[in-house]
């Protein structure tokens, strides 16, 4: 696997990040899962309850990246469940499963609908 290049450092709004995530390259490196993260700042646990707008800039991002790789959300993983992780990332009021569910909604609703089989 090729180094990590770090973050990219920027805020997106969800059309900006889907118009930068079709400028990356995963021609080295092919993810086979995506993985939940909170932001530094401000933190998902500082959002509690998670608003609207967190959730659906959140599930945007993640609805785009499982497209564009053709990844299905049923794979998506919290930061918590790697065994190296010793926080509760993205923090306990995040449900995965939920998660999934309006990653799945947003790809129905995209006009680029999931290329592979899932
Ligand atoms: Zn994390």
């Amino acid at each position: 696997m090729p180094a990590w290049k770090g973050i990219v450092g920027k805020g997106f709004t969800a059309a900006e990040f889907a118009q930068y995530a079709d400028t990356v390259a995963f021609d080295k490196w092919r993810p086979q899962f995506v993985v939940l993260h909170n932001t530094a700042v401000p933190a998902f646990s500082e959002c509690t309850p998670l608003s609207p707008a967190v959730q659906q800039n959140a599930v945007s991002a993640l609805a785009k990246l499982h497209t564009l790789l053709g990844l299905d959300p049923s794979r998506l993983r919290l930061h918590k469940e790697d065994p190296k992780t010793t926080h509760d990332c993205p923090g306990s009021k995040i449900v995965k499963a939920d998660f999934q569910e309006l990653i799945l909604e947003q790809i129905g609703t995209s006009e680029h609908a999931l290329e592979t089989s899932i």
